[in-house]
């Protein structure tokens, strides 16, 4: 009998950290490479750090006129939401050798994984979130509100009522200024009231305000994943992206990164009216087996034909057969019994060790990414 590897060859280490990709052999070192580029350009050009370090004393308007003038200034691909860079890298890794058995992503017989998160930014964002839950929920959804704890005043009536509702409580960052990875003494001195508040909410998940990350840093967090890392993401101030569209380890957190265009940029900096970009990606997801992770927020649903685009694209996710619709931190979870799986060779048969390995499943790369998919 011999034991094959499952989620990588071997533990990978950024220095302590080890790292585990979805899939083993060479789809794991791309993965590696990919996530090894996105850490080196995961850094702020000094007109961010100067930017952030002035904001409180920029008047908001300003603050958004500056915003839409960087956005729309950024020249972009019409398919600048998609990871073709990285996919059409890995289906060549993957016609390398086609036959290689790897548990499927997803458990029950999903196809793929989809999650509602939302990032809760200001007080008026505070005051939309029951709307846009109560949306969701007559939808048939649940989705993780991430609240910024030293920002604004939190409504704990309302944390405990969306926690009884099914919905999920998370905490992104401190106080939202831009500033929690300028230098490791503000880190460690935030990192402690970060904690406090993932224990105060109960918390699994924390996401860092805009998305800035150094997930070496993050293993300070009390938190059983994070999510603020990005397959591609040309908007973002801290650029990079990770290219793949699955969860992987990251020392001791799962890392669940995003894979929706966020609201904003769709609807605010690019003026879309329908859900066509997010439509299209989950088609790409789909074909990827991949996990289909939005970010919106209250704060930018704020207009009957901002909530008009969001509830489209829910009912549009409502056709999907074999989406595995499921909260954060039970991806999470699903990740570490997927991440402790092993594959046994047995004769010429292979089988899934593990609990509980029912729920998990065989499959080859081949057949999870057939070569027309596209990408
Ligand atoms: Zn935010």
């Amino acid at each position: 009998m011999t034991t094959l590897a499952t989620t990588t060859d071997a533990p990978l280490s950024q220095g302590e950290m080890p790292l585990r990709f979805a899939f083993p052999g060479r789809a794991s070192d791309l993965m590696q490479q990919h996530f090894r580029r996105d850490a080196e350009d995961a850094c702020l050009s000094w007109k961010f750090r100067m930017y952030y370090r002035f904001r409180p004393w920029i008047p908001v308007p300003f603050r958004q006129l500056l915003q839409r003038g960087r956005n729309r200034s950024i020249d972009v691909a019409n398919d600048w939401f998609l990871p073709t860079n990285f996919t059409r890298a890995f289906h060549s890794t993957v016609s390398q050798d086609p036959d290689q058995q790897v548990i499927h992503p997803w458990p029950d017989q999903h196809q793929m994984a989809v999650c509602l998160t939302h990032d809760v930014e200001t007080d008026t964002g505070v005051g939309l979130v029951d709307r846009l839950a109560t949306l969701e929920e007559t939808l048939g959804f649940r989705s993780a509100w991430n609240f910024v704890p030293h920002k604004y005043k939190l409504d704990h009536g309302l944390i405990a009522d969306l926690q009884d509702r099914g919905h999920e409580i998370c905490v992104h960052g401190y106080n939202h200024d831009g500033r929690l990875f300028e230098s490791r003494r503000i880190f460690n001195h935030r990192m402690q009231h970060i904690n406090a508040a993932i224990r105060k909410f109960h918390s699994k998940g924390f996401r860092a305000p805009m998305v800035h990350r150094n997930l070496r840093w993050m293993q300070a967090l009390d938190a059983d994943y994070d999510a603020s890392c990005f397959d591609v993401d040309p908007f973002q101030a801290m650029s990079g992206g990770i290219g793949s569209m699955w969860p992987f380890i990251a020392g001791k957190l799962v890392e669940l990164p995003y894979t929706m265009p966020q609201d904003h940029t769709l609807l605010v900096t690019l003026g879309e009216t329908t859900p066509r970009i997010w439509i299209e990606k989950l088609a790409f997801l789909r074909q990827h087996s991949a996990m289909a992770l939005m970010i919106t927020h209250p704060d930018y649903l704020d207009t009957a034909a901002a909530l008009k685009v969001y509830d489209e694209f829910l009912k549009h996710l409502c056709e999907q057969s074999n989406a595995w619709s499921a909260l954060p931190q039970e991806i999470a979870q699903w990740w570490r019994t997927r991440d402790a799986m092993t594959i046994q060779l047995c004769d010429s048969s292979s089988t899934i060790t593990g609990d509980p390995a029912k729920r998990a499943r065989l499959t080859s790369m081949s057949s999870l990414f057939p070569t027309n998919a596209t990408g």
